[in-house]
């Protein structure tokens, strides 16, 4: 169950109306690496998780990620408040009132007229929140590593938006849930490495022909040798077609039925390499060398 709290996790404490940072932050609302995203994430993969160590983890941080997702949208409202009384009673003539709203940075007229100044389900650049953010594949060494990386998304963005606001509160709120995303990184890591094996993800060994190979694709200047590609980790080869040996080509065993009705229509579409058919772009062009071709005035009647 879901019982809430009348207080925030961090307290939001916002000097003065900016709907313009407002529309910013709307970025850890609803947007990819934001907190309704976090909070689907981690909840969705709670509920199908059978291990008591990990359901537990993901569901404290999935509760946690709702708890911010409640910060970050406080903030957005609070910063929008102003804006929302004066567009709301009209207070100011039209001409000002357009001013202070188109005025106020990227997007936020969107989010003052549209939404009244309340946070919506979108992104800063007013994309709206889809559940398509969530990638979980429901395999524990596959979902950790793409929590570890949201999560290292998530810190990023903050760290951008806490350097778009000089706002002290702002700041320091910003400042908790960076910090935290960064603490959930930390425990999302500690539990991949408390699965052991956990690479390769999943059950099925890789190939042991190709698992340590490195594929040189973009030979030339610049190649640089590191860990990534050395002798000691990978078998370093040169790009070549048809690793396995075979021919390269592509093939497939049709029926007889399949086979003659894929021949019709390779035929039916089949392009000619001696012609040279005159095309609706050249004729429009007119003045063309060639003798051979027709003029627009021979084509279109023109009298030009
Ligand atoms: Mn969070
Ligand atoms: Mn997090």
């Amino acid at each position: 169950m879901f019982a809430h709290n009348k207080r925030l996790q961090y307290t939001v404490r916002v000097s003065e109306s900016n709907p313009g940072l407002a529309n910013l932050l709307l970025e850890q609302f609803g947007g990819p690496q934001g907190e309704l995203a976090a909070a689907c994430r981690y909840f969705t993969q709670a509920l199908a998780e059978d291990d008591p160590g990990r359901k537990d983890m993901l569901m404290d941080i999935a509760t946690e990620e709702l708890s911010h997702l409640e910060v970050i949208g406080t903030m957005v409202a609070m910063l929008n408040k102003g804006a929302k009384g004066r567009i709301a009673e009209g207070i100011d003539s039209e001409a000002e009132m357009y001013r202070s709203i188109t005025g106020a940075g990227n997007d936020s007229h969107l989010t003052q007229v549209l939404y009244g100044g309340g946070p919506p389900l979108t992104n800063s650049g007013g994309v709206p929140w889809t559940a398509a953010y969530i990638d979980t594949i429901g395999e524990p060494t596959a979902d950790l590593r793409s929590n570890i990386a949201a999560e290292a998304r998530a810190k990023i963005v903050y760290e951008r938006l806490i350097n778009c606001t000089d706002d002290p509160g702002v700041k320091e709120a910003l400042g908790f849930l960076m910090t935290r995303e960064v603490s959930h990184q930390r425990s999302f890591e500690k539990a991949l490495y408390a699965i052991s094996p956990n690479f390769p993800p999943g059950k099925l060994p890789p190939h042991p022909e190709f698992a340590k190979v490195y594929f040189n694709m973009s030979p030339g200047e610049g190649d640089v040798r590191g860990p990534w590609n050395s002798d000691e980790n990978f078998d370093y080869r040169e790009a070549a077609p048809a690793v396995d040996g075979g021919d390269g080509l592509g093939e497939v065993i049709l029926s007889a039925t399949e086979d003659a009705t894929l021949s019709a229509t390779i035929i039916r579409t089949q392009s000619d390499p001696a012609s040279d058919p005159v095309t609706g772009a050249e004729l429009g062009m007119g003045s063309l060398d060639d003798d051979s071709l027709e003029t627009p005035s021979q084509v279109g009647g023109s009298e030009k």
